[in-house]
Parts: structure tokens; sequence; C-alpha cells
């Protein structure tokens, strides 16, 4: 007869949450009779198969961080029998800095990337793009057959008395063949439909991730904070007490999952063969170098693997990585600024203190203005300071400023009201309106520490350098600090990594079969 053996499904940090784990272990119980060796709440010992069917060795890959790189990566583990893949994104939704916002039911932003561009039609972000236009979440804003096109292009700034303000003579409109793509009906769109339609991931309950897991067939959470990771080679495992995490593993990693589901939050155990940290480069820095304690200060755990020197150059190669800061503030008006632009690139020297304004109303599929439903259809989004502010709130048009990278790292330590004060101030200075005109009704500002990469670790002209991979170790680094400064090459340097790491688990099992034939023969 089977005989079970449970454990809790993590380390808990609430008593209510505890009990709840306990009732889903229960109900996991008693749903299910056949139990799959990803279980790991769950262990059954089951009598001897006499039906000598061969179970396919499956790798499990945990991809951290689900930015446009991770994603990218989940896309190319998917389908592969051999790999369980599982992706945890520690905010609460997916895309990284492609992020968006609403307000009062009809103001929309786009906070973090403005538009997407493929650097070639060959590319793997290129062919996303293609795709998500099919399905409709993603249409053209401005060049190629876009109609009409947004007016989208660069200027200069000339010193006037009070600030800077634009050079309209200075005006350069991007090229026809510069094609635009945006998310619809915002950025937003895109991540969510790469890790549903893509990758063809499933997003189960925090509690439940792993337990129903089908090779090939990628999981992806949010609010999945990787708070730890251990170097389990290192360790002589199969000496570590029964009720320890990770204890008698045979893969490579373990890690600490900090999840936030109704309210509650715990840690839950999980193990990997592979991680691939598809973080921006100060976290991956962190996590390395975490890991690099996990080892010891001798690297090699007592039992002769050596592998702290590996993990040391990844841990460099992502601190070495230099970011700037990004100040987007995010502004709505009650009138049409009615200006003869929709997107503007500011030429270098940023003297205004901007770098990029766009008139995200403008957008494909966005609200459009002075057609909102208006605060009183908002819902609980609402805030009430913003709806005293004007009668047509709600229905304002919406524009993104970003600050230029010696503004915003000069003020990274600014409150977000100085920030949004100083540089909806500065905007209307650049476009010569003033606050009687144009009456902002909603001003919010933001800090993307580390928006930008500015030394890039690898190539995105090169497929095998856009990413970092040290296959013996398991572990890999992509993202836009390992290729290149746009979602696109952020996007294209996952999928990179992504086929590597099938490629490498796909040879290691080959070995590993071939060496067990040979030694049944022998
Ligand atoms: C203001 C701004 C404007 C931009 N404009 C454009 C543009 O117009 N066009 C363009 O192509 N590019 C633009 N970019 C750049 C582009 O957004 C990035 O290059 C790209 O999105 C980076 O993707 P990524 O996956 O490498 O990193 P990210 O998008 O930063 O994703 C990393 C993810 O990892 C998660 N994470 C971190 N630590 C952990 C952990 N321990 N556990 C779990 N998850 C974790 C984070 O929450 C995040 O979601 C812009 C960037 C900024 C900031």
């Amino acid at each position: 007869m089977a005989t079970l053996r449970v454990r809790p499904a993590g380390v808990l940090v609430s008593t209510r949450g505890h009990r709840v784990a306990h009732r889903r272990a229960d109900r996991r119980l008693a749903a299910r009779s056949d139990y799959s060796t990803n279980d790991r709440d769950v262990s059954v010992e089951k009598p001897p198969s006499d039906d000598g069917a061969k179970q396919t060795p499956v790798k499990k890959v945990v991809v951290i961080g689900g930015g446009l790189a991770g994603l990218g990566c989940l896309a190319s583990l998917s389908g592969h029998k051999h790999i369980n893949a599982t992706l945890l994104e520690s905010t609460r939704v997916l895309g990284g800095r492609v992020r968006s916002k609403a307000a009062l039911g009809a103001l929309a932003w786009d906070q973090g990337a403005s538009y997407f561009t493929a650097k070639d039609p060959s590319t793997p972000f290129a062919e996303v793009l293609r795709k998500g236009r099919a399905d409709g979440v993603v249409e053209l804003w401005a060049g190629g057959d876009a109609s009409p096109g947004a007016r989208v292009g660069t200027m200069c700034t000339k010193e006037e008395a009070g600030g800077h303000v634009l050079d309209e003579s200075s005006w350069e409109p991007f090229a026809a063949s510069k094609e635009l793509y945006v998310g619809v009906p915002s950025m937003a769109e895109l991540p969510v439909f790469v890790a549903e339609k893509v990758a063809n991931a499933v997003r189960p309950e925090a509690s439940w991730l792993g337990d129903n897991a089908v090779p090939g067939t990628p999981e992806y959470l949010t609010n999945a904070f990787a708070d730890r990771i251990q170097a389990l080679r290192t360790q002589d495992t199969g000496t570590w007490p029964a009720n320890v995490p990770h204890s008698g593993s045979d893969r490579n990693w373990g890690l600490m999952i900090r999840c936030r589901e109704g309210g509650h939050m715990w840690y839950k155990p999980w193990e990997s063969d592979v991680v691939v940290l598809a973080t921006q480069a100060p976290a991956a820095a962190k996590l390395t170098a975490q890991i690099l304690k996990s080892v010891g200060a001798d690297g090699d755990g007592g039992n002769g693997y050596g592998i702290a020197s590996k993990i040391l150059a990844m841990a460099s190669a992502a601190d070495r990585i230099r970011g700037n800061h990004c100040w987007s503030l995010t502004v709505a008006f009650a009138e049409p600024l009615n200006l003869p632009y929709e997107g503007v690139m500011m030429k270098e020297p940023f003297d205004g203190g901007i770098a990029w304004f766009a008139n995200n109303s403008s957008k494909p599929g966005r609200p459009e203005p002075g057609k909102g439903k208006g605060a009183q259809t908002a819902g609980w989004a609402y805030r009430w300071a913003e709806v005293g502010t004007s009668l047509t709130v709600g229905q304002g048009e919406c524009w993104v400023v970003q600050a230029s990278p010696e503004w915003s790292n000069e003020r990274a330590e600014m409150s977000p009201d100085d920030a949004a004060k100083e540089l909806c101030d500065a905007f209307l200075k650049l476009v010569g309106r003033s606050e009687s005109e144009v009456k902002p009704v909603h001003v919010k500002a933001v800090i993307w520490k580390f928006a930008y990469p500015l030394n890039p670790a690898g190539d995105p002209s090169d497929d095998s350098k856009r990413y970092l991979f040290d296959p013996d170790l398991g572990l890999g680094a992509c993202g836009d600090w390992t290729s290149g400064p746009r979602a696109g090459d952020a996007y294209d340097s996952g999928v990179a990594l992504g086929r590597a790491v099938a490629e490498h688990l796909a040879s290691e099992l080959n070995q590993k079969e071939t060496s067990e034939r040979e030694g049944k023969a022998r």
C-alpha cells in the first residue's frame, strides 16, 4: 500500500497562511491519486511499476524576472518535453520596464517603454510584433503603413528668458521606414500576450506552483520574489535532516520564493537544474553575490566542485554594469495641447532637462480625449484629490515626459511630488504653454532606477553574445544589460539564452542515457 508523507507547503509567515496552506495540501491529497515527481509537498512511495514504461527525465529551469528578457527565455523553453520551466516575477504584473498605468477610467499612460522597434525583420522580437499585430494587441503608431502615422521626430532646444524652449526649425521627422509599434490598448498588453500566446504558459495559484506542471508547458507567477538562491551541488545533501527544504535533491539550485496571494505572504522552497537571471543588472549582482556566499569562501563547499570562480565571473559581469536613472512624468491636461507633433526625442545636450515626450492619447486604441467615461465610472481606482481638480477629469489628453539622464541622476532622491512639479513646469515651458491655458488634471512622476544600461556586457548583433551562460554551473543571465538598451534587445537575448539552455539540457540527458546504456551493456 502506498504511504503518504506530507510536509508544509512552505516556510509560513502568517498563521492564517499556514492554515490555508495545510487545507490546500489536504485538498490536493483528496483530489488526486497520481503523484508526479514534481510534487514538492507530497511524496508517495509507489509499488514498482510493472508496465515497464520508461519515464522521460525532465529538467527544471527557473527564470527569475518577468520583463521581456524573461518572457523571451520562457517562449524559447516552451514546447520542450524535457523541460519544466517556471517564471517568477516579483511585482504584481508582467512586463518589467514595459509598464502602463491608468487613472480615473479614461486616462492612460505608458510609463516605461513608449514604443517597440525591431532591428531586423528576422529577429524573434520582429516575429512577436507580427504575431501581436495579427492578434490585435500590437499596432503601428508611426512609420511604415501606419495611417495616419503619428508625427514623431527629433528637435533641439534654444534658450529663452526663464528656460529652454523647442527650436522648431530643428525638427526632423523619423524616417518613414522606422516603424514604431505600440501595445494595444497599452504597452503592457504585449508581455501578457507573450506569456499566454507565444510561450503558451499557464498561471497556477501560488501554492499550487509546480504541482500539476506538464513538461513543455511553462508556468508563470507574479508576486513571486526570488529571495534566496543556494547552490546545492556544494552540499552533501544526503546528510541533511529530512525536514529541511532541498534535502536529498539532485538538482543544482535551491531557492526560496516569497509569494504573495490573497493578502498573505509566505515562503516556498523550490529546486531547479538551471537558474536564469532575467532581472536588471543590480538585482542579478545581488542574487549572484548571495549565491557566492552560499558556497562558502573557498568556493568548493568541502566536496571539490570549486564552483566559486564561475559564480564570481557572473557576479562581476553584473556588478560592472552602470545605468542611468530616469524620472518619468505622467500628466493629463483638461484641454488638448494642440502641438504639431506626437512624439519628440530631444537632441543632446538635453538643456531643457527633458529627453523625450509623447502624446499617449495619440496612440492607437487609447481612450479618446473628451470621449472618456469620466471619473464617475472609474470605480475604486480613482483618487478623490484628482476628482476635485476639474470637471472634465477622466477625459484629458495624456502625455508622458521623460527627463534626461543628467536631470534624473541629479534628482534621484527628490520626492515624486517635487519632481512631478518641476518636470511639468519644464515641459510646459519647453512646448510654450502655460497652466492657465491648459490645466493639468493629473500630474505624477516615478523614478526608474537603472532605466538604461550604459555599458551592456554583450553584443546584440551576435546571437551567442547576447547572454551569459555557464552550462557547467547551470546559471545564465539575459536582459538589456547583456545585449542592448531596447525592449527588443532584451527579448532577443532571452530567446537566445532559452535556446542555449534547452540545447544544453537535451545533450546532458542524452549523455546520461548513453552512459547508462553502456553501463548496462558491460
Ligand atoms: C522610462 C523608460 C523608457 C524606455 N523606453 C523604451 C522605448 O521606447 N523603446 C524600447 O525599446 N525600450 C525602451 N526602454 C528600455 C526597455 O524598457 C528595457 O530595455 C527592457 O524592457 C528591459 O527588459 P528586461 O527584461 O531586460 O528587464 P526588466 O523589464 O527590468 O525586467 C526585469 C524584471 O525582473 C523582476 N525582478 C527583479 N528581481 C527579481 C527577483 N528577485 N525575483 C523575481 N523578479 C525579479 C523585476 O520586477 C522586473 O519585472 C525604456 C526604459 C525605461 C526605463
